[in-house]
């Protein structure tokens, strides 16, 4: 609608030029002057900074109690305070969007989400997965028309990040039952993230990335030769789903990942900057 305007605009200025005594020149240069008004406010309307976020500090302190998020609960207040600015800041930078009937977005919906991701990379730099800039919220498992079948959750190339609720908050319920769709999900929009933007942000130390690697693939052979008691691991069909199960392993239940697969142990707690055994022990 608007382009149409600019080019009606532009016509009657021709002829104005060609049925008055106004050159044509004159009339470009304020076709100029004004474009050049219209540029500059459109792009200053386009660079305007993000309303300012609606939850609070307290807000998010409150939220992160209230839902019982246990790894923020055995955290220094030194480390609180940093978890929640992380929490604050990835929660401004994200379009939460409820999906389906009944679905509602709170704070406390939010805060959680964002718990999992600054958990995963709490031993990192700040990071808040730029690329991914909405995440939509179902009520319970959605049908996925590319797949046509429910999924829980999943993380796509445009930046989009789904979640059932129901499904993240089962995952978050229990935090040592070794599944956490949230963790999860993040671990996927963590390895996605550091290969769309290599050398763009140093989060993932890349010697400790190639070490992972290797020893990811060989170890998932020798599981499945084992029969390693995390069928999940087992299971995974490739390298990123086996990263996504082993971080829900590494912080739900650490000391048998680490006794039963301590150089898989080993290689995660080098990536992450993290030894959530040593906490747990
Ligand atoms: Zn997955």
């Amino acid at each position: 609608m608007f382009r149409h305007f600019k080019f009606v605009f532009l016509l009657v200025l021709l002829l104005l030029a060609f049925f008055t005594k106004v050159s044509l020149q004159e009339m470009l240069v304020v076709a100029l002057v004004l474009y050049g008004f219209n540029y500059f406010f459109s792009t200053r309307t386009k660079n305007k900074p993000q309303p300012a976020q609606a939850e609070t500090k307290e807000e998010i302190r409150k939220a992160l109690i209230s839902t019982g998020t246990a790894y923020y609960a055995q955290l220094s207040e030194p480390q609180r305070l940093v978890f929640e600015e992380r929490v604050l800041n990835f929660i401004g930078q994200k379009q939460f969007i409820a999906r389906g009937e009944g679905m509602v977005i709170t704070t406390e919906i939010k805060v959680q989400i964002a718990a999992c991701a600054v958990q995963l990379t709490f031993g990192l730099p700040e990071l808040h997965f730029t690329h991914f800039r909405t995440i939509l919220i179902y009520p319970d498992r959605y049908y996925s028309t590319i797949y046509k079948r429910y999924h829980c959750g999943e993380v796509n190339t445009n930046g989009i990040i789904v979640l059932s609720w129901r499904d993240f908050e089962t995952g978050t319920r229990n935090a040592q039952d070794g599944l956490n769709l949230g963790l999860h999900e993040m671990a996927h929009a963590l390895h996605q993230e550091n290969s769309l933007h290599p050398g763009a942000y140093d989060f993932l130390n890349q010697e400790y990335l190639t070490c992972w690697q290797c020893l990811s693939e060989a170890e998932q052979s020798r599981m499945q030769a084992e029969k390693s008691v995390f069928r999940r691991l087992c299971a995974a069909p490739d390298t990123h789903e086996f990263f996504a199960v082993t971080v829900e392993l590494f912080f739900e239940m650490p000391l048998l990942l680490e006794k039963e697969h301590p150089e898989i142990y080993q290689a995660l707690s080098n990536l992450l900057n993290q030894d959530p055994a040593r906490q747990a022990g």
